[in-house]
């Protein structure tokens, strides 16, 4: 009860403080959100404590996603839901006119059994590929919906001083939909999620990913990697393990190919434009010792940052899989299955906010990161607007994250403090595009 009058003084005392400084062209001032982010704190600890205890897999979120649509309503705004199946979009329209801008929050969590020992431990199950599984927030999508909502939330208050409006996009399934099954962020634009209104700028964020506690890094350009995979099936000739020559080999072929695979990236591509992996995480075939199989297949995954090095190591992995197979004789099937595409900051976007992630951030809080080889579907967002996505540390400041566990992990938590820093990041970024696009 006391948080709410918080609040209310809060925003009272704001839309006061606009009006005694030039009423209808005032500005959102930076202290006022802020002080309203640490209002707003407490609530978003539980927030986010509730979306931890009930993780749900993705394209199977359907009580956060009732839970996240009863939160925006009750702050009077009108949800749409069941978009791309558990998806949840809110628009918060602005008191004066301007662009629309939108943040975006992803909701599953994984099939982890979660073993932080947390009060508010995750003891829920589910099903993963036919198998029974615990299901943990181990990426701290948790939190991010709850900083999501607590931007939201501040950003309502003051949305008659907007000049603009912020579409709210809780997104599902960010870590892949299931085996044969579509959906998150690519699901949500196909079906339409900004056919009628698109914004002019999407932002995201992410905790963890090895980042130091309570700072803020971003990077101009790719920031996560493009995420391919790829299957090869060799196919030789079977025949005795003894007597090899009246056969064809494909384990030796396969062999052969996984180290041709590795000199994609150290000999093919130029790597002083980019990083990037040929990763084989799977090979099948044989039986018993002295048997040389008729086929063997692999599996693996290829990350990349750069839209033309993507396609480039494709064709290299096609050309060099099928040389080295016809120089033995054996033949190949090579498919390649393109997934999430590399998240990359609109560098004119970055450096138009980039005073505001500064400020945020505080002093020395604001770190620059290399590229990470793990990939987001932000990124189809960020592919259809310029995007902005920060990661935020999750541990404690002064602890080295590396010492951490890391997301995906049993053990990967929050340290909550910090999520005041994310609800400020969101709700100062919307302030802030809006009112520079109004000046
Ligand atoms: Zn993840
Ligand atoms: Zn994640």
């Amino acid at each position: 009860m006391q948080r709410t009058h918080f609040r209310r003084c809060s925003v009272a005392l704001l839309i006061a403080g606009a009006l005694a400084s030039g009423g209808a062209n005032a500005q959102v001032e930076h202290e006022k959100i802020d002080g309203m982010a640490r209002d707003i704190q407490p609530q978003v600890v539980e927030w986010r404590r509730w979306f931890h205890e009930n993780p749900e897999l993705g394209n199977r979120e359907f009580n956060t996603s009732k839970r996240v649509a009863e939160i925006l309503t009750s702050m009077g705004l009108k949800p749409k839901t069941g978009i791309a199946h558990t998806g949840v979009v809110a628009i918060i329209e602005g008191g004066k006119p301007g662009p629309l801008v939108a943040i975006r929050a992803d909701m599953d969590g994984l099939p982890v059994t979660e073993e932080t020992g947390l009060p508010f431990a995750s003891k829920a199950r589910g099903e993963f590929n036919n198998t029974e599984t615990g299901v943990m927030h181990a990426c701290g999508h948790d939190t991010h919906m709850a900083m999501a909502l607590g931007a939201a939330s501040i950003l309502n208050s003051v949305k008659d001083e907007l000049a603009g409006s912020v579409m709210l996009i809780f997104q599902p399934a960010e870590e892949s939909p299931p085996p044969g099954e579509e959906g998150g962020a690519q699901l949500m634009l196909e079906q339409g999620v900004w056919k009628e209104r698109k914004p002019e700028a999407v932002f995201g964020l992410h905790v963890g990913i090895n980042q130091p506690g309570g700072k803020i890094a971003v990077r101009p350009g790719p920031q996560l990697a493009a995420v391919d995979s790829f299957r090869i099936i060799v196919k030789g000739k079977q025949t005795h393990g003894a007597r090899p020559w009246n056969g064809v080999d494909p384990i030796v072929v396969a062999s052969q190919i996984v180290l041709g695979l590795q000199t994609i990236a150290s000999r093919q591509v130029d790597v002083t434009k980019a990083p990037s992996i040929v990763t084989v995480g799977r090979i099948i075939g044989g039986i018993r010792n002295n048997v040389i199989p008729e086929s063997v297949e692999m599996v693996g995954t290829i990350r990349s940052f750069d839209a033309g090095m993507q396609r480039e190591i494709h064709e290299r992995i096609e050309r060099t899989a099928r040389g080295i197979a016809s120089s033995a004789g054996a033949e190949v099937e090579i498919t390649i299955a393109t997934g999430y595409p590399a998240t990359v900051n609109d560098p004119e976007l970055l450096e138009r906010m980039l005073p505001t992630v500064e400020r945020v951030a505080g002093p020395g809080n604001l770190v620059d990161v290399n590229p990470q080889t793990v990939g987001e579907d932000f990124s189809f967002f960020a592919n259809e607007t310029p995007g902005l996505y920060l990661f935020l540390g999750n541990g404690e400041p002064g602890v080295d994250p590396e010492t951490l566990p890391a997301n995906h992990s049993p053990l990967f938590d929050m340290y909550e403090p910090s999520m005041e820093i994310g609800v400020r990041a969101y709700t100062n970024l919307v302030v802030d595009y809006l009112q520079g696009s109004n000046n």
